[in-house]
This record gives C-alpha cells, structure tokens and sequence, in this order.
C-alpha cells in the first residue's frame, strides 16, 4: 500500500466533532506507550504524524487521520493508565461507548499489544469490549525486533490463547523499527476497507 497523502484532520473530544464523510474508518487502540504511534506512523510512513508516548492524565481525544483521501485511522486514546482519577476513566468509557456503538463507517479495529508479553487484563478487556461490538479485531503484535526468531511461534500462541482470539480475527507480528509485518497489515486492513 503507497500512503500518498496522510493528515491529521481532527482531534476530536466529543461526538459533534466526528468528521461526517462517509468514507471506511479503522480504529487503532492499545495500551499506553505500547507503541500504537510507532505502529501507524510506520504504516503511513510519516515519522511522527501520530504523536508518541502520550502522557496519561492529558485530554482524552479520538484523532482523525485521512489516508490518501479515502479512508479514516481513528487513533482511540489508550488504556490501562494506573493513575488516572475516576473520573478521567469514566469519562473515557463514555467517549468510546459513543464512537464504537454508533459509528457507521467503522469497519474494523487493530489491537495492538506488545509480543514479549503475555496480554494484561486489559489487553483482554479491551479485545472482549471490541468484540461486544461485533467488531473485527486485527492484533497487532508489536516490538516484534525484540524478541528471538525462536520465541515468536511460542508468544504468537501466549498471545492468541490469553486473548482467546476468535477464527475470523488475525495476529498480525510487526516491528516498527524494522517494517515486518508491515505489507501483511495493509492486506488484513485493506480487506476490511473494501477499497
Ligand atoms: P504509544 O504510547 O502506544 O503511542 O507508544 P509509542 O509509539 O510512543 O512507543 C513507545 C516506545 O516504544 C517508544 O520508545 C518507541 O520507540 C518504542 N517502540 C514502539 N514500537 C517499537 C518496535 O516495534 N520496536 C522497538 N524496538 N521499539 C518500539
């Protein structure tokens, strides 16, 4: 897939200011400083359009990229912050039960999580509240340079038993620092989108 065009259209804090075209959208959600910005500025091939490392407790927005004029990447704010106050996470959960219960051009969503790591609770909580959506759910297992090429079919397995991943949905290995799995998560992306 060649990223021509790639902008950030808009950091958007409530349902108003979704953008209205209706073009095919995928969500990207993962726990904080796994490496989702690592992961969709090296599949749009921009070195920091997506903002790195986050800083929990900052405001909680869902950022709109257009990709090449015909298809959305909705960054979703992370998850699994230790220190966030109750009210921070409720108003979390009530932006993202807005964006993923109603929006139409949604098609698919990529969770992306760590390979060296058996998934936390919060890594199955998020696929389980995904899959609630009846949402495809791409798994991105990220950091990938990190491991042994001998560890992978063994955390490949940790992975997809702990999230209890599902036939339809595919664990796609990747590094950000290398590129592979990168032209296999176009396929997977591009299959949803319908392009
Ligand atoms: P985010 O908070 O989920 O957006 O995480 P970031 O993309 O900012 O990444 C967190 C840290 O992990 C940064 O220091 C990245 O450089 C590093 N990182 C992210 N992806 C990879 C990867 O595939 N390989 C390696 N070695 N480091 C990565």
């Amino acid at each position: 897939m060649k990223v021509n065009h790639a902008e950030i259209i808009i950091s958007a804090a409530s349902k108003k200011q979704y953008p209205n075209e209706p073009i095919p959208e995928i969500a990207l959600a993962g726990r904080s400083n796994v490496g989702k910005s690592s992961f969709i500025n090296k599949m749009i091939q921009r070195k920091n359009l997506a903002r790195t490392s986050s800083k929990p407790g900052k405001t909680q927005t869902l950022n709109f990229y257009r990709i090449n004029e015909k298809f959305h990447f909705v960054d979703v704010p992370g998850y699994g912050y230790a220190k966030v106050s109750k009210k921070e996470r409720a108003k979390w959960g009530k932006m993202m039960e807005e964006y993923f219960a109603e929006r139409e051009q949604l098609r698919a969503t990529a969770l992306v999580i760590d390979i060296r790591h058996k998934p936390t609770e919060d890594d199955c909580m998020m696929y389980d509240y995904l899959k609630h959506f009846d949402l495809p759910v791409m798994v991105i297992a990220t950091k990938l340079d990190k491991i042994k090429k001998g560890q992978r079919n063994k955390q490949i397995q940790l992975i997809s038993t702990t999230l209890e991943m599902e036939e339809e949905d595919q664990l796609i290995p990747f590094s950000s620092e290398t590129g592979e799995g990168k032209d296999l998560a176009w396929r997977s992306m591009l299959s949803h989108l319908e392009l």
